[in-house]
């Protein structure tokens, strides 16, 4: 169906390796599109991109930590360069260090406050020129259940997804003129090495999430692949500035 076809277009989503980035390129891949996967575990690229060709497009890894500005124009200019174009980016790369507020050093802080938010600002800016010389694009956020909450244990993690939000309406009102459409997505607790760590070190974290969810169960990263190729595609043309929660219900649940 035309509104959800990608086939032309090439996405670049970081940290596509792996968990919700690798189950959003992934449905990127079944709609036709082309895909750069940006990590830094060169395995782990090695094996989501020969999964994304047996699905029969074209994808490929770049080697890149996504808060380093260099690196992430080398990212943008060889997916220009090999691939012809930029029409999607999904900044999905995040990392999370679980402490009390008290107990975090300005360094924790700052490491994931670039990689989860300074990361989505450096990869936009990147592909922005692109977008705007091809007449259009997309660019989806991946914002959190923090970006609306506050736990104790995130002091750092909560207000880069909070900044998620923000910075998606800023690029949003700023591009719109641009035909480059800016969104973010709010996952709820999706099973993923990152939550399986959470799950290590918060006691009583998985039943919690269980019994918080109404949906009643943990969402898998295959939830996450509709929200990104409606996104990602024509049918959202007058979707931008938006943040989809798609998290089993959780957020509304009073
Ligand atoms: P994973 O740990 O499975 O994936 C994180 C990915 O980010 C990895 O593929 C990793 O690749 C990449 N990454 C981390 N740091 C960098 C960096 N500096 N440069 C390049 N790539 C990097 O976690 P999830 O799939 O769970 O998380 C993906 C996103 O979704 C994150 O932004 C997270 O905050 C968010 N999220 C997750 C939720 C969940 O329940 N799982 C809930 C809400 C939000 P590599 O190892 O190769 O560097």
């Amino acid at each position: 169906m035309r509104l959800f076809d990608l086939s032309g277009k090439v996405a670049v989503v970081t940290g596509g390796n792996g968990g919700i980035g690798f189950g959003m390129a992934r449905g990127l891949a079944e709609a036709g599109c082309a895909i750069v996967v940006a990590g830094r575990n060169a395995d782990k690229s090695a094996r989501a991109v020969k999964e994304l060709q047996g699905l029969g497009v074209r994808a490929a890894a770049v080697a890149a930590n996504v808060a380093d500005e260099a690196a992430v124009a080398a990212l943008i200019k060889r997916t220009a360069e090999d691939f012809g174009r930029v029409d999607i980016v999904i900044n999905n790369a995040g990392t999370n260090i679980r402490k009390l507020p008290q107990d975090l050093s300005l360094d924790e802080w700052h490491h994931v406050m670039d990689t989860n938010l300074t990361s989505a600002f450096l990869v936009s800016k990147a592909a922005y020129p692109h977008m705007k010389r091809q007449g259009g694009g997309k660019v989806i956020n991946i914002g959190s259940m923090m970006s609306i909450f506050g736990v104790r244990f995130s002091p750092a993690y909560a207000p880069s997804k909070g900044g998620i939000v923000q910075l998606t309406k800023a690029l949003a009102t700023a591009w719109a003129v641009d035909n480059i459409q800016v969104n973010a997505v709010l996952p709820g607790w999706i099973d993923t090495e990152l939550t399986q760590s959470a799950r290590r070190e918060v006691a009583g974290l998985h039943d919690s999430v269980l019994r918080r969810t109404p949906a009643g169960r943990w969402g898998v990263i295959e939830d996450m692949a509709g929200v990104a190729v409606f996104l990602a595609g024509p049918g959202s043309d007058f979707v931008t500035g938006t943040a989809i929660p798609v998290d089993g219900g959780y957020s509304i649940q009073g």
